[in-house]
Order: structure tokens, then sequence, then C-alpha cells
């Protein structure tokens, strides 16, 4: 049995539009379609192998790195960089995770508090 495609799988395919800022071979940045703040990016992984942070291995460590300097670029180019920023991935049920797949969420543009909701 094949599985559903996520609705980031088809972002990634160009299936359905999306804001992108960023891509290249192995991931792919662009904005949340219900932002949550001025600056609310999502930068994922191509693959669909990783489901959440829960299903990275050592076999990932490049592309996970990679995909934190991609934050870090981009932080920049948004205008984020100076003031600071979160970049959140939820993992799981009690984390509030609504897409199988595995993404950052790179927010900024306002003051955040802690501890988180
Ligand atoms: P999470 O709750 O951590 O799984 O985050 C999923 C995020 O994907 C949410 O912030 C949604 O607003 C966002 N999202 C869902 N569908 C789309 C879409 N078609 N384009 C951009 N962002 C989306």
């Amino acid at each position: 049995m094949t599985e559903e495609k996520t609705i980031f799988k088809r972002i990634i395919d160009k299936e359905i539009p999306a804001k992108i800022v960023y891509e290249d071979d192995l991931c792919l940045a662009f904005h949340d379609v219900s932002p949550q703040a001025p600056v609310h990016v999502l930068i994922i992984p191509k693959t669909t192998e990783l489901r959440s942070l829960d299903d990275v291995a050592p076999k990932d460590e490049a592309l996970i790195g990679h995909i934190f300097v991609v934050i870090q670029r981009l932080a920049r180019e948004l205008g984020i960089a100076e003031n600071g920023y979160r970049v959140v991935s939820n993992c799981g049920v009690n984390a509030c995770q609504t897409v199988p797949h595995l993404h950052f969420h790179l927010i900024g543009g306002r003051g955040f508090s802690w501890p988180p909701g």
C-alpha cells in the first residue's frame, strides 16, 4: 500500500503552491500559511523518510547540519537575526505536531515568552 503524500511532500513536488524563500537539493523553505509572528518560515528536508525529529538517525547528521546553516542564513536574509529568533520543531502528539514530515519553524520579528504554552 502506498502512503498518502503529506501536504509538505505536495509542496516539494510543486503540486500545491507555497511562498518559497529557499530551495536546494536537500531542503525547501517557505512561508507558513498561518504565521504566528511577522516572520514565520518552515524549513523541511526533501526526503520523506523523516516524519519527525524522532526519526533522525546518525546518517542524517549532515542533512540536519545543512538545514541549520540554511536556517541561520534565512534569519539574516529575512532581517530577524539582529534581534533574535526562535527555531521550533514540534515532535509528536504532546508537542502538537500536525504534519508528519520533519520541519523546523523559524519565527521572529517580535518578542517571545518562555516557557512556551
Ligand atoms: P506543526 O504543527 O509543527 O506540525 O506545523 C505545521 C505547520 O504547517 C503549521 O504552522 C501550519 O500552519 C503549516 N502549514 C500547513 N499547511 C501549509 C501549507 N499548505 N503551506 C504552508 N504552511 C502550511
